[in-house]
């Protein structure tokens, strides 16, 4: 996780003019969330929660699996609608949902508009569980006055998490909030997909921030020869949803994680969340952390972002200082690595890591490592390329941190 205090790089890349979420609200009349509305489910009442819902919530799990299982929204209208469209966000898992059932099921719920003739609504897959999308459907036109609008299950596991119905005067042109899809771009190149919580609202828009990260991949491409083997999910989360207090990013499995309200002045964190994607798999916990670190400061920032002096950047400044004071304490043992790992950017140069990096990724294609994601590297490996990009042995340095003896 990224530590909060590193927002001291905020005002260096002068974002904070780009404009908002382009995402129109102007064609919504009504809108509610399914989990509020008057919901008769044979599995159980109780709301399912999901950080990707609106408002966190949909449905209460199974909602659909039984026959007659319904979901009724009533709502006055204070002008008749000519072009009413229901808009229907949910999430489904197909090969999921197909497994457990045993057979592919129907996916379609009747839809009752008052007293008016029954219309279908079709829920096909979505991509998974935590991926949202909407389906629409072109209501006949509605008058001044009460409305009721219900959902029918028909047949068994017509299974489906609900999220937030909502009803414009004709169709949007692209999906509002919260109706947008969670995935709301995908790179050209394959390397990342951008998804979002439903009610998030940030800035850069949704290419200003994949193109940045494909910046950001090809410097650590460059300087390492290492890369992810997977596409990295840039997850954006609106705060209200966002389960790491003060923390501003972190990354787990699905990618690499924002707070939205502070996704555009994070630069800092998008570097670091981005390095861990690069070591994850191949460095060991004990190294990964402190290195990400280390790199942030003096490597990424500097060489990503310089400011007018990346020198007297105050993260580079503040690494420096610490790598020159183990160098001036030579007796000095340290609890962390870190101190030891600045040390070995000030004796031999922040590149150093690079050429390590290298080293490995060589020695890997040649087969005298063995160099895949899921196999950590050993300390004695690191020692020995480390010490091969340094010129000399660098085990006197590493032996300053408390733990390297025991270090796995
Ligand atoms: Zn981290």
């Amino acid at each position: 996780m990224f530590k909060p205090r590193l927002i001291q790089f905020v005002c260096l890349f002068g974002w904070s003019v780009l404009f908002c979420h382009g995402y129109t609200q102007w064609s919504l009349v009504r809108v509610a969330e399914a989990e509020t509305l008057e919901i008769k489910c044979a599995a159980g009442a109780q709301p399912g929660d999901n950080l990707w819902a609106s408002g966190g919530f949909f449905t209460p799990r199974f909602f659909g699996k039984a026959v007659g299982d319904s979901l009724t929204w009533r709502f006055e209208l204070a002008a008749p609608l000519e072009e009413p469209v229901l808009l229907v966000r949910y999430a489904y898992d197909e090969p999921g949902y197909t497994a457990f059932a045993g057979s592919k099921p129907p996916r379609e719920f009747q839809v009752l508009v008052g007293a008016l003739k029954p219309l279908k609504l079709s829920f096909p897959h979505t991509g998974g569980w935590d991926e949202y999308d909407t389906v629409t459907l072109k209501l006949p036109p509605l008058i001044k006055g009460r409305h009721m609008i219900r959902l029918v299950s028909l047949a068994e596991h017509t299974t489906t998490d609900i999220d937030v119905l909502g009803l414009a005067e004709e169709m949007p042109e692209r999906l509002p909030v919260p109706f947008r899809p969670t995935v709301i771009a995908k790179a050209e190149s394959g390397r990342f997909l951008l998804r979002a919580t439903a009610q998030a609202r940030f800035t850069p828009d949704e290419k200003s921030i994949i193109a940045e990260f494909e910046k950001i991949y090809r410097f650590m491409k460059n300087y390492s020869d290492w890369e992810p083997t997977v596409a990295i999910g840039i997850n954006v989360i609106e705060d209200r949803l966002w389960p790491f207090g003060s923390a501003t990013a972190f990354s787990d499995m699905r990618g690499v994680f924002f707070r939205a309200s502070v996704m555009h002045k994070a630069f800092g964190d998008w570097c670091h969340e981005m390095s861990h994607w690069f070591l994850v798999g191949r460095s060991p916990k004990w190294l990964e952390e402190p290195l990400v670190q280390v790199l942030t400061a003096m490597v990424w920032m500097p060489g990503i972002y310089p400011g007018p002096d990346p020198k007297k950047d105050p993260l580079y400044a503040q690494g420096e200082r610490i790598g020159r004071d183990v160098l001036n304490s030579p007796k000095r043992q340290y609890e962390d690595i870190a101190p030891v790992l600045y040390a070995i950017a000030v004796k031999y140069g922040p590149d150093i890591y690079g050429r390590f990096f290298k080293a490995c990724a060589k020695a890997g294609a040649k087969e005298e490592l063995v160099f895949h994601p899921g196999r950590h590297l050993t300390r004695d490996e690191i020692a020995r390329y480390l010490s091969e990009a340094a010129g000399e042995s660098v085990l006197p340095l590493l032996k300053r941190w408390k733990g390297f003896d025991n270090a796995p």
